[in-house]
């Protein structure tokens, strides 16, 4: 079979001539994906069916047929097939200047070779690029897929069904918008990682933590005054939150490790805490520290003996220190830390992992944000306004975070806008683009033995990383919005569209969207 793949979202995209004469059948079932807007999910259930019945469906053989809601397909195909894309200028991931006029050769999921001399390969197939910039896939190392509409909704109205359903739509979109790998920060991912890696879902590299763990009155603590279990005298009730398994509430060593090992247990590449107050929850100031030093450890300690790592949610120099002091490796949000706190981080070899939208100035407009800390919010967001600039002085590694969560159009909304602002607050688009690639890929490598992707590099374009890759047109170290950051938040359109300078986008060698 020969290596093809070809993307028919609404309006449609790009295909390959060749790919439609050697899959006749396959080429039928695109056109009825094709035809009508409106009917797009329901003929890609029906094509799915189809093949499904008529080729007996097998996640490992050569030829899986995946649709996926906007109408992307993917035909995986043998691993020694190569595709050579010739004429671009490569952003690696780790350098500011571009390799100019390279060309890089993938073979199977990885990347061969990159080389500013022609390239042979005979059999290869080729892209010319036309001068476009190759980039590395980009990496969310924050987001909440199955959060996916307001906190209000899921805690009140929803059951595993409805996140699941939407987060199908949710990873598609994360892919189309040009993110190759995610690492989720609580929420219940574990069936989705696997339809992902199975091919029955289109969507990026995720990399679950299961559910958050949390103290009672913790950041991860959901349940209202009106709930069951509010009280200590029917503390065995749970929040929906609890329920589907998008966080636990836990205290004392042996809850805090049964919690770690049942994630564990289920698949969760890292192990996600509270480790302090929030600026989304309502009962847990955002000043608090969480869970004892006990706690802490014992969760680190569990999760070394599976050989990965501990991330935190976290906001204050206390809560970093005794986060710290038990060997938590990467630190979410973190914004009102001081500069002695970042110098130890980067001492000590751990992330910060801030979406920085949180000090933005129009954060006091997000609809999940509660009315009565929104000053608060804005003061401190004041306040600690250098932050991503302290972070780079005190050479903190530092990782993009969307921290996507919420009805998924705002969410979606926020993660364009985050790419915009984040140029902003660290002064650089190379530094923000070095947060999506390399230093993201080098995060998510702390996975270990529980890394699902270990083959190669993420983030990075050299020989032996995976063929995650983007060919954008225009140059992204200078203009943002070729990748899709933009300074409209909630005032941008509420519908979804691709990002049309995403000429080609590339997932372990196979190819998602293509509108060359
Ligand atoms: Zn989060």
């Amino acid at each position: 079979m020969c290596r093809c793949a070809r993307i028919f979202a609404r309006g449609g995209y790009g295909n390959d001539s060749r790919c439609e004469e050697s899959h006749r059948s396959d080429y039928e079932i695109d056109k009825r994906i094709k035809h009508e807007d409106t009917k797009a999910l329901t003929a890609a259930l029906f094509a799915f069916v189809t093949l499904s019945n008529s080729q007996g469906f097998a996640y490992d053989n050569a030829s899986v047929f995946t649709p996926g809601l906007l109408g992307a397909e993917i035909l995986h195909e043998e691993k020694q097939d190569q595709i050579l894309i010739t004429n671009v200028h490569v952003f690696d991931g780790k350098n500011k200047e571009r390799i100019m006029d390279a060309n890089v050769l993938i073979e199977g999921t990885l990347i061969k070779e990159v080389s500013k001399k022609p390239i042979k390969a005979v059999n290869a197939t080729v892209i010319d690029g036309g001068g476009r910039t190759l980039m590395p896939g980009m990496i969310d190392g924050h987001a909440h897929v199955m959060i996916n509409d307001d906190f209000g909704p899921v805690e009140r109205d929803m059951d595993l069904t409805d996140i699941s359903y939407n987060a199908v739509i949710v990873m598609e979109r994360f892919l189309m918008d040009g993110f190759t790998a995610v690492r989720d920060m609580g929420g219940p991912a574990f069936g989705l990682a696997r339809a992902i890696n199975s091919g029955r879902v289109v969507g990026p590299r995720l990399y679950p933590s299961g559910g958050f763990i949390s103290q009672t009155s913790g950041h991860g603590d959901f349940r209202d005054r009106a709930d069951p279990g509010f009280s200590i005298h029917d503390a065995g009730d749970l929040s929906n939150f609890e329920r589907m398994g998008i966080g636990n509430v836990v205290d004392g060593v042996p809850e805090a490790l049964k919690a770690t090992r049942l994630n564990l247990r289920n698949g969760a590449t890292q192990i996600k805490i509270m480790g302090g107050g929030g600026g989304s929850s309502r009962f847990d100031p955002i000043d608090t520290t969480q869970f004892s030093k006990d706690e802490i450890c014992a969760i680190v300690e569990a999760a070394k003996d599976w050989g990965t790592y501990v991330a935190a949610h976290t906001f204050t120099d206390r809560a970093v220190d005794r986060l710290l002091d038990c060997g938590v490796k990467t630190f979410e949000h973190s914004f009102f830390i001081s500069e002695e706190t970042m110098q130890r981080i980067a001492k000590e070899g751990g992330y910060v992992v801030p979406q920085m939208w949180g000090i933005s100035p129009d954060l006091a407009r997000n609809p999940l944000m509660p009315k009565a800390k929104i000053p608060m919010v804005k003061a401190l967001g004041e306040k600690f306004k250098d932050f991503g600039r302290n972070l780079l002085k005190n050479n903190v590694k530092v990782v993009f975070a969307s921290d996507y969560v919420g009805k998924f159009e705002d969410a979606e909304r926020a993660r364009r806008y985050e790419l915009w602002w984040r140029t902003q607050t660290f002064d650089s688009n190379f530094e923000v683009l070095k947060q999506l690639t390399s230093t993201a890929g080098e995060m998510l490598a702390m996975s270990g033995p529980r890394n699902p992707y270990s083959e190669g590099k993420l983030g990075v374009i050299e020989p032996g990383a995976y063929a995650d890759l983007l060919l954008v047109d225009g140059n992204p170290l200078e203009d943002i919005s070729v990748i899709g950051g933009t300074d409209k938040w909630f005032d941008a359109e509420p519908e979804w569209k691709p990002i049309e300078t995403i000429r080609l986008i590339m997932l372990s060698g196979a190819i998602y969207k293509n509108t060359l």
